[in-house]
């Protein structure tokens, strides 16, 4: 949903709550707040609503900015309930995950639970065993996973099991999350099952939540930036604001303006929301805590695709690949996401060096193992790059800081600050879950 340009029309002198980002953190805040009779405003400095969590149409094709469509937990997981209970939007429950594998030229496509399991099963007594060490020892959080499986001398077949499933679900690789958390995900997943596609795609999630928000009297403004976090002895006082389109001079200084609040919700991530504090709030433990959250990158690929390797739109993991993680085939689950007679298959890469253009080169080489001689370079309809400012996650799984902050008035909802166990847009909705429970301002005004 791309909005207006907003840069002539008048702010509101003071709101209860000022939302920074339109992001689904954003958004799922705002339409939370709906008749609560509260006056909010949610910026967007993008024309467009939605950050990483919504689609662009090309050529009939539903291009994701960010989510492959997907959600981990289906409808009965965090997100999945909430867009149950503000919008009833519909998530479809994939039935299969799969493991692909090369043999020859053959490329052999299994069930996820019987080669999963099949796999740990043979290996269940180093499991055991390397569990039994892990808690006898009492291994700090910070213990990799890959340290954990290769102590107990776990099998290289069940670690490449386990590495598929952490490239695709949390974009890193084994050496890089914590057994602890890998732990904690894994358990989510057994507890909730199955991931679920969203029927229609992010954007028509986004698009509703954004109609809910603008039924619900909250003002939503596209093409404006948040430069500043305005504060009186560490407690919020308002946001300095400006559009996002500068005018035709090129000075947007005109545009500058301050919007009073005693209470600020920042969608924008953790390091984002630090750069718009004033430097003497900076030396805070909580914000010095924040300059070292490392971030989760990663490529992606939208592929039109002639002869899709499954059938339906389980998540496909192949076990050889050398960057990619995971793939959809998300029409066969949605044929509202290509165009007739045509197939969209998402995959999602990790990248593990800063040389961009190799870790691309090595998924396109993935993609080749995986599709054979039907897929051609052409096929590839986008490629995405999602580092710095537009990563996979603002805070890799286990680097993630609370919802409340040392400023009062001021709180962080999105992909930073995932509480443990959840992952993607699921850890999102849990952050807004928390903010909601631990806050006021879910009360009437
Ligand atoms: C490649 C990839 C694949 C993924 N796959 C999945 C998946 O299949 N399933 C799933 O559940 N999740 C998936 N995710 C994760 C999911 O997309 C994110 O967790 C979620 O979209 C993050 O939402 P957010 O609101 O926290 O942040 P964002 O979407 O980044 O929103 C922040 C918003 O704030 C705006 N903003 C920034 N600075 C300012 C400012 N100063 N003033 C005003 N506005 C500002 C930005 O423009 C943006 O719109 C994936 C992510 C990526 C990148």
């Amino acid at each position: 949903m791309s909005g207006p340009d907003n840069r002539y029309l008048k702010f509101d002198d003071e709101y209860d709550i000022i939302i920074i980002g339109a992001g689904i953190g954003g958004l799922l805040t705002a339409a939370n707040l709906v008749n609560t009779g509260k006056k909010v405003c949610i910026i967007e400095r993008m024309g467009f609503i939605g950050g990483r969590f919504t689609s662009i149409p090309y050529n009939g094709f539903k291009i994701s900015t960010g989510a492959l469509h997907l959600v981990p937990h289906g409808s009965t997981g965090p997100m999945g309930k909430m867009l149950k209970g503000l919008i009833h939007h519909p998530i479809s429950k994939l039935k299969n995950n799969y493991f692909l594998r090369k043999i020859g030229n053959e490329i052999q496509v299994k069930k996820g639970i019987p080669s999963y399991f099949g796999s740990v099963l043979r290996d269940r007594f180093k499991v055991v065993g390397a569990t039994a060490k892990y808690v006898r020892d009492g291994r700090p959080d910070t213990y990799s996973a890959i340290e954990y499986l290769n102590e107990g001398k776990v099998s290289e077949d069940t670690i490449a099991h386990l590495r598929k499933f952490a490239n695709f679900t949390l974009s890193l690789d084994l050496d890089e999350i914590p057994a602890y958390h890998l732990g904690y995900v894994s358990r989510s997943f057994i507890r909730y099952w199955k991931p679920g596609l969203i029927m229609g795609g992010c954007g028509l999630v986004t698009k509703r939540l954004g109609e809910l928000i603008a039924k619900g009297n909250i003002d939503l403004r596209t093409n404006i930036t948040a430069n500043k976090i305005l504060l009186t002895d560490r407690v919020v006082k308002g946001v300095e604001v400006s559009s996002t389109i500068s005018h035709g001079s090129g000075n947007n200084e005109r545009d500058k303006m301050e919007l009073m609040t005693k209470n600020i919700v920042s969608d924008i991530g953790p390091k984002a929301t630090l750069n718009l504090l004033p430097n003497d709030e900076k030396d805070d433990m909580f914000w010095r805590n924040i300059k070292n959250i490392r971030e989760a990158t990663g490529f992606k690929f939208h592929v039109k695709v002639k002869k899709p390797p499954v059938k339906d739109a389980g998540v496909v993991f192949p076990l050889q690949a050398l960057r990619i993680g995971g793939f959809s085939v998300v029409s066969n689950g949605d044929r509202s996401l290509a165009p007739k007679g045509s197939n969209l298959l998402i995959a999602h890469g990790i990248m593990k060096s800063e040389d961009t253009k190799r870790e691309v080169e090595m998924g396109i080489t993935d993609l080749e193992q995986i599709l054979g001689p039907s897929f051609e370079y052409e096929d590839i309809l986008s490629i995405g790059i999602f580092k710095d400012t537009w990563p996979v996650n603002r805070a890799m799984q286990g680097d993630d800081v609370k919802v409340s902050t040392p400023i009062k008035g001021l709180y962080l909802v999105g992909d930073g600050c995932k509480p443990i166990g959840t992952s993607m847009a699921e850890g999102v909705a849990g952050s807004v879950n928390i903010l909601l429970k631990q806050t006021d301002l879910l009360k009437g005004a």
